[in-house]
């Protein structure tokens, strides 16, 4: 047995426990060996019922001596509790709700391990557990191995399936004693100064600490084994990054011309004076673009930061050096948006803006690639569309990619692959926290546009229950009476996007006939025709819409600057971030703006959520308790991220671990001890983490 067996050779495991297994990506030997405890017990000297004080959190060991269901046993609604005791001959209750199916379970006799809060139940005088969780220790000991399981510190695992704790522990001690070890690859120098155990052995403590290990370290993920583990895991990401930035720093690129003309040009485009921000950032980037090696930058701002007339200006570079410029947007309606902006702002230079989307016919679609086949198109808008194969340019020299974090990596390339190596900007609005922004976008340079236009007023935002939404309604129309313009938004749920269509036209019917009937009121979703699309959006936007009512469609990019209100109803089914990113559809001009959170039941979580945004308007203090909230997977969608999927390791818990080991990753690749150990370690991490991380290519 090695680390690339396969589980299902592994004896316990037969192909039902293997398919559990799977089924959480768990498939080989080495990958159940990353499979690392939550949660440790002190089981090797534990209290008696006897001793248990109540709103303790304890470990006991006991008989279950009765059980009994009460309640409604019909469908297993009623309350399941079960009496336990131990030598010192005190009673503990077991209580759970819905906890019919426990009495085929347990049964009188058998000895369990119970985790749990302690009470103390006035009404019967009895000591009580809700909802233990519970470990069953006797029954089937195949292999006599109940010293695994008490009398020590003991690994709690996750189940996987209906594979229990218990069954995990014995398995992963069992595949402990029988595979072989493998050299440890961490360079040694490393292994020495930051005092790491030894690969294998930090594999072994960490699924069975030593008796003499602290349980307080183990529980937050500090002990030596487990702090190795963590270290290792991302060191190898850094290095794999670190490498894949070293090689595209050596990649021949185009080294953009930037004279007096191309100067001119940009003068002339600017419709007003750029901020200190703004002209900082586009400083850095025309010095990358100058540069004879492809630029990797990512350009990050808050929402109404103004991004898009930075990326203009490196597209005005690109073109005047006789290049094209493609723009990547996430959403059809962005890359209409950016569309009509790019339009616009260009054609006061004679340049020819396309926009390429799917929802265009075959034929336009056929009409539009040959334009760009031929260079007949400056720049070059669209969707993932143009990610198509047969969408061929005549000279990419830049691609800007916008709101990247809904592009994997692979879509990246994907674009960068169509020039040769052309530069790519990519713009995020979402402000990622620095520990995540490191992993994620480890292989760009970082520009960031901190600094808002002059003139902008902080949005108020005012949380308004359903039963109140009369006086939003009329809020509004005063505000309109005054010249402004407002949104009203309804959650898309995704697995039902028609059935919100219907609740956005049916919300339109009523807001336009009933509410508002002296008013115009616009319908805005993504099932409209691309036409449609486009003159919803110029009539909001010269002002002849007076509310647009919409879906989340608008939730990036849309720029109106005399909106100034946006109601969100049902405002508790959406994330922290993407309500963020609606609100900062207003703000945009110089008159005061408005956002209002519309709820109808919330629960603590919600709450949550529309408090802190009521209070505050810092877009990176927002994404940072989005991810706490929310945990790093969710928090991009985990699928499109792009993110790494780490084991052991976690971005949220261990950002300082990460600080460390991308020091001494770029450090190491740098400066490596000798030329043997940068081959070695490059093969290591092509053989055994690429794919992993989803890095391409490394080395
Ligand atoms: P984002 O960073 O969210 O993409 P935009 O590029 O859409 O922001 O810009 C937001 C708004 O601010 C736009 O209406 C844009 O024209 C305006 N804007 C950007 N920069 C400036 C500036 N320096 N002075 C005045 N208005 C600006
Ligand atoms: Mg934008």
């Amino acid at each position: 047995m090695d680390l690339t067996t396969p589980l299902s050779y592994v004896k316990g495991v037969g192909p039902a426990r293997a398919a559990m297994l799977e089924a959480k990506g768990l498939v080989t030997v080495e990958d159940l060996l990353a499979y690392v405890p939550f949660r440790y017990e002190d089981r090797s000297n534990m209290k008696t019922v006897a001793q248990l004080a109540p709103g303790e959190m304890a470990t006991v060991i006991t008989d279950v001596r009765a059980t009994k269901m009460s309640g409604f046993k019909r469908r297993n609604l009623g309350l399941f509790e079960a009496r336990f005791s131990d030598a010192s001959r005190a009673i503990l209750v077991g209580k759970w709700f819905h906890g019919g199916y426990l009495a085929n379970v347990l049964a009188e006799g058998m000895k369990v391990a119970l985790f749990g809060k302690v009470e103390f139940d006035s009404y019967s005088g009895e000591l009580t557990m809700l909802h233990p969780e519970m470990e069953i220790l006797s029954g089937d000991d195949e292999d006599g191995e109940a010293a695994l399981h008490v009398g020590r510190v003991v690994p709690i695992y996750e189940g996987a399936g209906k594979i229990t704790t218990r069954a995990l522990r014995t398995l992963m001690h069992r595949i402990l004693q029988e595979v072989a070890p493998e050299p440890d690859f961490l360079p040694e120098y490393l292994r020495d100064r930051l005092k790491l155990p030894e690969r294998w052995q930090a594999i072994r403590e960490t699924h069975f600490p030593p008796p003499d290990a602290d349980l307080r370290l183990l529980n937050g993920f500090r002990s030596p084994g487990q702090f190795r583990l963590i270290f290792e895991e991302f060191f190898w990401l850094e290095c794999g990054i670190a490498l894949k930035r070293t090689k595209a720093r050596t990649l021949p690129g185009i080294a953009f011309e930037l004279n007096e003309r191309v100067r001119e040009q940009i003068k002339a485009m600017l419709p007003f004076k750029p901020t200190g921000a703004q002209r900082r950032v586009i400083q850095e980037i025309a010095e990358d673009m100058k540069a004879p090696r492809p630029m990797n930058r990512l350009m990050q701002g808050d929402v109404g930061s103004g991004k898009t007339i930075v990326a203009a200006e490196a597209a005005v570079i690109a073109i005047e050096n006789g290049y094209q410029v493609a723009v990547l947007a996430p959403t059809e309606i962005l890359a209409t948006q950016h569309g009509l902006y790019f339009k616009q702002i260009l054609s006061k230079l004679g340049y020819v803006t396309l926009l390429l989307t799917g929802s265009f016919t075959a034929r336009e679609k056929a009409q539009l690639k040959k334009l760009i086949a031929e260079g007949l198109a400056h720049v070059v808008i669209g969707t993932h569309a143009l990610l198509e194969k047969d969408v061929e340019f005549k000279k990419l020299g830049l691609a800007i990619v916008d709101e990247q974090h809904r592009f994997g990596v692979m879509q990246r390339l994907g674009l960068v692959q169509k020039g040769v190596h052309p530069d790519v900007l990519v713009m995020t609005a979402t402000p990622i926290p620095r520990t995540l922004a490191m992993t994620l976008y480890g292989d760009l340079d970082v520009s960031v546009i901190d600094e808002l236009p002059p003139g902008r007023k902080p949005i108020i935002t005012k949380h308004a229950t359903n039963d109140r939404v009369e006086q939003v309604y009329s809020f509004l129309k005063q505000q309109i009476e005054e010249g402004r313009q407002a949104y009203v938004v309804y959650p898309v749920i995704e697995e039902s996007e028609t059935q919100a269509m219907k609740a956005a036209q049916q919300m339109y019917e009523h807001l336009s006939k009933e509410v508002f009937p002296t008013l115009t009121v616009g319908l805005m979703h993504g099932r409209l025709a691309p036409d449609d699309k486009e003159s919803a959006m110029r009539e909001f936007k010269e002002g002849r819409i007076q509310i647009l009512v919409s879906t989340t469609v608008i939730e990036v990019g849309v720029d109106v600057p005399n909106a100034s209100v946006m109601v969100i109803e049902q405002a508790e089914r959406f994330g922290l971030s993407q309500l963020h990113q609606l609100r900062g559809r207003v703000g945009r001009g110089a008159a005061q703006s408005y956002c209002i959170l519309v709820t109808e039941k919330m629960n603590d979580a919600a709450r949550h959520r529309i408090r802190t945004l009521v209070e505050s308007t810092d877009g990176f203090y927002i994404s940072e308790m989005d991810l706490k909230l929310r945990g790093p997977g969710e928090f991009f969608g985990t699928k499109q991220s792009g993110l790494p999927s780490l084991r052991v390791a976690n971005i949220l818990r261990d950002g300082e671990i990460l600080v460390i080991a991308r020091r001494e990753a770029v450090d190491f690749i740098a400066r490596p001890p000798s030329e043997e150990d940068l081959r070695r370690a490059v093969a290591y991490i092509r053989d055994h983490w690429q794919r992993r991380y989803g890095l391409v290519t490394v080395g």
